[in-house]
């Protein structure tokens, strides 16, 4: 059954075209081209959405929870719960992240996001975001920059551990956060850059030569930049002026306004580029809820008008990822098309996942976002149906 899907434009994202022509057949793009120079083929059903926008569906590789669920804790049905929600703000594929909890526990929760994971490859469910990998975000963290990660479940880094976690999650970890300045942590960098996990420095106080090393040993992302990091000084630039400098670096970032301030995220935007930029929004249960106390894995958190602590701290967001991308359109002179690559591709290319995801292109998946022109998302696609 194919499906010829058009509106007023399209963003692959990296392309803009006009009156786009979006051929899908079983769950797959087929081809893409615009009104003016194809007609639409015969035995075709036919979908124009009208005077919107469309773009790829977005991409959060760092997110908790939300709609009261909690990732390392959901099971498979609230799992789909999970996803249904996320669809409704236009992510279509997720990676459920970890925090640091005991070991035995953090095996189980893998375990359960491995289920998800493969499931999820079968079950065509329309409008539900499906979890693509998972991010482990610790348990090797730095004790000074650990943020709301509980102290006694950080574990210094060893290949062991790290096999250990590897083989609960029955390899789909994609996403590794880790403190490059612990001792063995460098070890465990070059071990999961080589079984092609994106390595992403963070909850890190290293100075800016230990995160260079770091990158010499494969790591290629950062962590929420600027939280949880040895803060950016001019006689001491330490890690977030190698995460901003290095070309071979994407890195992303929670755009909330409360994590970091618009002004700071119009400097991160200036200096990651239009290609390197990512959004996350390193979200909890308690996103879409009303204020009071959430899960974040092990950690209680308080949640109050949009602020989520834990003993002070800041834990986590109720951020979702259109929000993020309309606050970047509010905070920087980036545009819409701008904003969506860094939700959409960017996040693809830095997990490696762009061949299928992040880009609307002939072979990718048939996952995408109807928007308005400011980019509140109307309708979320996704494998080629909830139209
Ligand atoms: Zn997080």
């Amino acid at each position: 059954m194919k499906t010829a899907f058009t509106a007023r434009r399209l963003y692959t994202p990296v392309e803009e075209i006009q009156n786009p022509l979006l051929l899908v057949e079983d769950g797959l793009v087929s081809d893409l081209s615009s009104r003016a120079t194809k007609e639409v083929p015969r035995n075709v059903s036919l979908v124009d959405f009208g005077d919107v926008v469309l773009a790829p569906g977005f991409l959060d590789i760092h997110i908790h929870g939300g709609a009261g669920l909690d990732a390392m804790r959901a099971s498979p049905s609230e799992l789909s719960r999970l996803g249904r929600f996320l669809a409704t703000h236009g992510v279509t594929g997720y990676f459920p992240t970890t925090v640091a909890a005991p070991l035995d526990a953090t095996c189980a929760a893998l375990g359960r996001l491995a289920d998800a994971i493969e499931a999820g490859g079968t079950n065509c469910d329309s409008a539900q975001a499906r979890p693509l990998g998972i991010h482990l975000e610790g348990p090797f963290l730095s004790h000074k920059r650990r943020g709301v990660h509980p102290p006694e479940n950080l574990v210094a880094p060893t290949t062991k551990i790290f096999e250990r976690l590897w083989q609960a999650a029955r390899g789909h970890v994609r996403v590794l956060t880790i403190a490059p300045e612990i001792p063995g942590a460098m070890e465990v960098i070059a071990e999961a850059a080589r079984r092609k996990i994106c390595v992403s420095i963070g909850h890190s106080d290293a100075e800016m030569s230990i995160a260079q090393d770091a990158v010499g040993a494969g790591a290629r992302h950062a962590t929420h930049t600027f939280n949880a990091m040895r803060p950016l000084d001019h006689r001491d630039p330490g890690i977030i002026a190698e995460v901003l400098d290095d070309d071979r670096m994407t890195a992303d970032i929670i755009v909330d306004g409360i994590h970091v301030a618009p002004p700071i995220v119009k400097l991160f935007l200036l200096a990651k580029g239009r290609e390197r930029a990512v959004l996350i929004t390193d979200a909890i249960s308690a996103t879409g809820m009303p204020d009071g106390r959430y899960q974040l894995g092990p950690i209680e958190v308080d949640v109050k008008d949009g602020r989520c602590t834990s003993n002070g701290s800041l834990a986590g967001s109720v951020l979702t990822m259109d929000r993020a991308v309309r606050n970047v359109t509010q905070f920087s002179n980036w545009s819409l098309q701008d904003a969506l690559r860094a939700a959409t591709l960017n996040p693809a290319q830095a997990v490696g996942l762009a061949a299928n995801h992040g880009i609307l292109a002939p072979g990718s998946a048939a996952d995408f976002n109807v928007l308005s022109k400011t980019g509140e998302v109307l309708k979320t696609i996704v494998h080629g149906q909830g139209f």
